[in-house]
């Protein structure tokens, strides 16, 4: 079975240089664990350095973590679905929200089970995914202090997500304005001015006056160590807490150039002619060293794979990883290793066909 191995030092440690570093600007971050499927291990390193906030997009992940225990206060960052309700209510203290018939029926339910339910009011500010227009937040606010069992906590937008808008002073001046203008008007303290994710991390460095800004959802980053503008590894941070290590199960000479005739791959997709991409665009037949690796596109998103040995990928199947083994002189069963970007690790996370191992080292 292949292996992803996570390493919780290097996790924890990325937590807290983060944590660290946006609070001595009285920022603090909700990290978020939907990358790593709210597993507990992992959310233990975010607690241990320091965070005080969990987010997940999935509220079976926020159960998860409150069942083993995870001491945290949960939110549950994607916009909540009717029939979940109740298990929002019951396990999450905060939601992100930006509908009102799902408020409304947020407050019944929290009245139904006695408790109050917190909610981050979502804007949009231009990406086009999650929020509210901005023209109609007086008339949410108003409608939502209104509310039974409900407590607006926050305010809330969100960058390079589907619009791949970036944060800019611009935008982010304007929505700072924005709940300027509804802090003063309705008189309230907001406990979250949540202004993005890890796309925000390039703006917050540069940005000498942050405004109201007071909160980050950060997964990536504490992660992979990396900003995702331009994906630059972020200073004093682990780039490679996780790492995939694969075996090879086939090693056979073959030709560069498949022999009969052409339709497509097992994908449907046309077939990418690989004689290209080692002869330096040439169109030459070359024999040469192939592997076969014991993970396929079941398991991994193979674009976002990284060797570490000097190796090509090729292709993949659902259960085979192609490679160009180059000049290297490998045997069946010897383990190849590979980093991953955010795609491909959330894939090797959600595959039960690759083993997780935990170090601390
Ligand atoms: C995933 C997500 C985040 C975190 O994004 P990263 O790029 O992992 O920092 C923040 N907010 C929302 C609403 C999200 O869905």
């Amino acid at each position: 079975m292949p292996i992803l191995e996570i390493n919780l030092r290097k996790i924890r440690h990325n937590a807290k240089i983060l944590k660290n570093l946006l609070a001595q600007r009285n920022v603090s971050i909700i990290g978020i664990t939907k990358l790593v499927l709210g597993n507990p291990t992992i959310a233990m390193m975010l607690v241990q350095g320091g965070i005080e906030y969990l987010g997940d997009s999935r509220i079976h992940n926020i159960i998860k973590m409150k069942k083993n225990n995870i001491r945290a206060q949960f939110v549950l960052i994607r916009i909540p679905s009717i029939t979940e309700i109740p298990l929002v209510v019951k396990y999450a203290n905060y939601s992100l929200n930006s509908e009102l018939k799902t408020i409304r029926m947020l407050s019944n339910e929290a009245v139904k089970q006695k408790k109050i339910h917190s909610i981050i009011l979502m804007v949009d500010m231009g990406d086009l995914r999650e929020g509210i227009n901005i023209f109609n937040i007086e008339c949410f606010v108003e409608e939502i202090l209104r509310l039974k069992n409900i407590n607006l906590s926050g305010i809330g937008t969100n960058f390079k997500c589907f619009g791949g808008i970036i944060p800019t002073d611009e935008n982010m001046n304007e929505f700072s304005k924005l709940v300027f203008r509804i802090k003063d008007k309705f008189e309230l303290e907001l406990e979250f001015v949540s202004g993005g994710n890890s796309a925000n991390f390039n703006w917050f460095k540069s940005c000498k006056n942050i405004g109201e800004i007071n909160n980050f959802r950060i997964g990536e980053a504490i992660f992979l160590g990396k900003e995702t503008i331009n994906y630059e590894p972020i200073p004093n941070l682990y780039t490679d807490a996780f790492r995939l290590i694969t075996e090879i199960v086939e090693l056979k000479q073959r030709s560069l150039i498949p022999k009969g005739i052409i339709v497509s791959n097992a994908f449907g997709e046309s077939v990418q002619t690989y004689h290209k991409k080692i002869n330096n665009g040439k169109k030459s037949d070359t024999i040469r060293t192939q592997a076969l690796l014991n993970i396929g596109r079941q398991d991994i998103a193979v674009k976002g794979l990284n060797p570490k040995e000097s190796i090509n990928i090729l292709g993949a199947s659902s259960d085979y990883l192609v490679v160009d083994i180059r000049d290297n002189q490998f045997q069946i069963g010897q383990k190849l290793h590979f980093d991953l970007n955010y795609e491909a690790l959330l894939r090797a996370m959600t595959s039960p066909y690759i083993h997780k191992k935990f170090i601390d080292i």
